[in-house]
């Protein structure tokens, strides 16, 4: 599995940096967001590194769909599954500058427990 030793979520992956493993598959970690932005404010990150979106290809196509399977079940363990009436969460995958991506590793954030605002800032 690709591993860039500098990256932090790379250490995240391997357990070099302790945080609350919320969820986890062979291929998929979900963890808090450190400086969350909602009530529920979690990470969804492949263990293998991948830069970014962009630097996926068609063949991380499965790993892809595991990542948004995997944040779905995160949601509902969490509370924010749709019901009738209200429920629900956004899903933000920041990609490259203007996208205001931070940590060069793919990551998708999973906000919920407040309604999100539209557009996003
Ligand atoms: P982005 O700006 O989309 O690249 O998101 C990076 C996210 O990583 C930010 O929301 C940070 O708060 C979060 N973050 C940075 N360091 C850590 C850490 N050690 N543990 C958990 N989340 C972190
Ligand atoms: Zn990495």
């Amino acid at each position: 599995m690709a591993t860039d030793f500098d990256c932090l979520f790379c250490k995240i992956a391997s357990g070099a940096i302790p945080v609350k493993r919320l969820y986890e598959t062979s291929d998929v970690l979900a963890f808090p967001d450190i400086h969350p932005q909602a009530p529920v404010h979690i990470l969804l990150i492949p263990k293998q590194h991948f830069g970014s979106l962009t630097h996926c290809t068609a063949g991380e196509s499965p790993l892809l769909g595991q990542l948004l399977s995997a944040a779905c079940v995160v949601a509902q363990q969490q509370g924010l599954s749709v019901h009738p009436g209200g429920g629900g969460f956004r899903l933000v995958i920041n990609t490259g500058p203007d996208g205001g991506q931070s940590v060069d590793h793919l990551h998708l954030h999973l906000l919920g427990g407040r309604e999100m605002g539209w557009p996003p800032g």
